[in-house]
């Protein structure tokens, strides 16, 4: 079995959002008590808890570029909630989100069609790790399904 690591959105950016309030299409960032589910934090990787606070920006993603690039509503916490690498393991920001996409891409940013799927975040893990077994593929972004936000990027362990 193929094994894998998740990776949050980097610190620079989580950073300069929670101080700048200004996100990268220029435009304020939001900010939103968490009052149910549906917060995923990009940078723990975690679901944000009631009484918490989240922050909601446009995040101009670091990969793929090249014609597939593109940038992706986020969530993060508010407080500096100390990113973290999920080792081998699909985050609770995945698996409890009911409908989410794997997007496959080469190493030159190229989207892999064939290996694209939907499906459930708690069945997601199998398919996974056999689409990186396939050696076209240099990395996977997870995306939730219906509004096609940035989840998570996984790579090879
Ligand atoms: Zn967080």
């Amino acid at each position: 079995m193929t094994r894998f690591r998740c990776m949050p959105m980097d610190r620079a950016s989580a950073s300069r959002f929670r101080a700048t309030r200004i996100d990268d299409r220029g435009g304020a960032v939001h900010v939103r008590p968490v009052d149910g589910p549906g917060f995923p934090c990009r940078a723990c990787l975690r679901l944000g808890e009631p009484g918490e606070t989240m922050l909601l920006a446009s995040w101009n993603l670091p990969a793929p570029m090249g014609p597939y690039w593109t940038p992706s509503p986020v969530f993060l916490h508010a407080h500096d909630c100390a990113a973290r690498v999920e080792e081998d393991r699909l985050p609770q920001t995945v698996t409890e989100n009911s409908i989410i996409s794997l997007r496959h891409y080469d190493k030159d940013g190229m989207c892999i069609y064939d290996l694209g799927v939907v499906l459930q975040g708690d069945a997601a893990e199998g398919p996974l790790r056999e689409r990186l077994a396939d050696p076209r593929v240099a990395f996977v972004n997870i995306h939730t399904a219906r509004p096609g936000c940035w989840l998570t990027r996984v790579e090879r362990a």
